[in-house]
């Protein structure tokens, strides 16, 4: 999978791209990634991305022409050595569809995924993040596939959600993880129906007086798995009953894209929503 980030602030991506598993998914060029700084493209001398919203009202808004021509180079880029049906651009708003795990299933895009015809079929993902107010909506009708957002809150910027999703999807590229199995069995997975996991236990055996669940000391493999099943279960009761929903469900992928996006995108959208039924 190859990323193109577009920011104002490029900074924030060196140091964390190279931490843990998604550093050395890079470094082993099991993906790659391009930042391009939204300012560079700017034509007036002071560099100007931004200025203020037209009907007035606080703050600033990114300039469509400005952050277009950005696009259009990492698009170009992209094209090189990918088709036009295998890139999308996706930005980050808090108006976009929420952020959950079947997305990053479905942009992981991993071969078995794509096989299975239970994933996207995109190489080369294109990555906006907003800044000020937010962008210019002409930009947005004319150049977005995705529009994402992390949850129901307000960031200073799109940069910690772009962060979050690629985490999210690099983890389950082939070969980024050691044990794949294990991806099977993670909250909100499809692979578990989308509950939350159950709780784990280490070394030492007690620990300011609480010990470690018998059952996991048995060496009973089975009651283990159940043990662990009806922990699962318990926790997702407990803490999320709206995921209950999804249980011995066949919902791949629903909620991965939200219906009110633009007309340019429907034929992207219809290939997810026929997961769904
Ligand atoms: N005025 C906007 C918020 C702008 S915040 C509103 O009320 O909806 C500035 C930028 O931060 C946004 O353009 C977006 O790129 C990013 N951002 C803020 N909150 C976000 C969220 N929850 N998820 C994803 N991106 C977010």
């Amino acid at each position: 999978m190859d990323l193109s980030i577009l920011t104002l602030y490029p900074e924030y991506f060196a140091t964390s791209l190279e931490q843990g598993v998604v550093g050395r998914a890079f470094r082993r060029k099991l993906c790659s990634q391009a930042i391009y700084q939204i300012r560079d493209f700017a034509e007036d001398k002071r560099q100007k991305v931004d200025d203020s919203p037209f009907g007035g009202g606080a703050g600033m808004v990114i300039r469509p022409d400005v952050l277009f021509r950005a696009w259009q180079e990492a698009r170009e880029g992209a094209l090189v050595s990918h088709g036009p049906d295998e890139v999308a651009t996706l930005f980050f708003s808090p108006t976009g569809t929420r952020l959950d795990q079947s997305h990053f299933e479905y942009f992981a895009a991993t071969p078995e995924a794509r096989a299975a015809d239970g994933a996207s079929h995109y190489r080369h993902l294109i990555l906006i993040c907003g800044r000020f107010e937010g962008v210019d909506a002409r930009f947005i009708d004319e150049c977005v596939d995705y529009e994402l957002s992390l949850g129901d809150f307000i960031l200073s910027g799109g940069e910690p959600a772009a962060l979050a999703f690629i985490d999210g999807i690099v983890r389950l590229i082939p070969g980024v993880l050691g044990n794949e199995s294990s991806l099977q069995m993670e909250s909100f997975s499809t692979g578990r129906e989308r509950g939350l996991e159950y709780p784990h236990y280490t070394q030492p055996r007690e620990f300011r007086g609480r010990a470690v669940p018998e059952v996991l000391l048995s060496g009973d493999h089975q009651r283990i798995a159940d043990w662990r099943s009806r922990q699962a279960h318990k926790y997702t009761a407990e803490r999320r009953p709206d995921l209950l929903q999804f249980a011995n469900s066949d919902h791949k992928h629903s909620g991965v894209v939200s219906e009110d996006k633009h007309s340019a995108d429907e034929d992207k959208y219809a290939e997810l929503a026929s997961e769904d039924t």
